[in-house]
């Protein structure tokens, strides 16, 4: 069983021309969820990581069990109006417009070593915002790891590009 085979790609969602890589196939196969947790783990499995950042909302069920696995703890990048306390807030630019997400002011301590966890890099526009937030709180951002890299989007490079080592497990041509 490959991990690639384990994801769905559906075509023209949620726009025509998008091909959408979808993982909820990969976490309906117990064997395939486990592998992609192991293997997003691997590289840092001894990192001292102390805290998980996922983003939501794949990055919540990836980040989740990667937090265990490390012994962890795990801290939520949202979309914004969701955290309930004091949040950093941080806006990045979509194809069309324009998105922001948030932390809690207090989710890391400073100095804190910190893995970033989402299920796809496409443009890096995300992880790019939660680099920067989460460097706000004083984070030592450790690295960022994804199932799916779309690197023909530059999204890896760009991440890279800021510091943080990118670590995806399978890569599809083309966005
Ligand atoms: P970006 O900020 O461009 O790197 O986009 C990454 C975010 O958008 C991730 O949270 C992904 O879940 C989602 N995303 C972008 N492109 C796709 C795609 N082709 N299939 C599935 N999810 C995608």
């Amino acid at each position: 069983m490959s991990l690639i085979d384990a994801i769905r790609t559906i075509p023209d969602y949620p726009k025509p021309g998008i091909l959408f890589r979808d993982i909820t196939t990969l976490l309906g196969d117990a064997r395939a969820f486990r592998r992609a947790v192991d293997e997003l783990v691997q590289p840092f499995a001894g990192a001292k990581i102390e805290k998980v950042a996922g983003i939501e909302a794949r990055g919540f069920i990836l980040g989740g069990a990667v937090a265990h696995q490390l012994s962890a703890g795990f801290t939520p990048v949202r979309k914004k109006g969701k955290l309930p306390a004091a949040t950093l807030r941080q806006t990045y630019a979509l194809e069309y417009g324009e998105d922001e997400v948030e932390i809690h002011v207090d989710a890391v301590r400073p100095g804190e070593s910190v893995l970033i966890i989402d299920d796809l890099i496409a443009t890096g526009g995300t992880a790019e915002a939660a680099i920067k937030l989460l460097r706000q709180a004083g984070a030592n951002v450790v690295g960022a790891a994804f199932v799916i890299d779309l690197p023909d989007l530059g999204g890896a490079a760009r991440i890279e590009g800021h510091g943080v080592p990118v670590h995806a497990l399978v890569q599809f041509p083309g966005h």
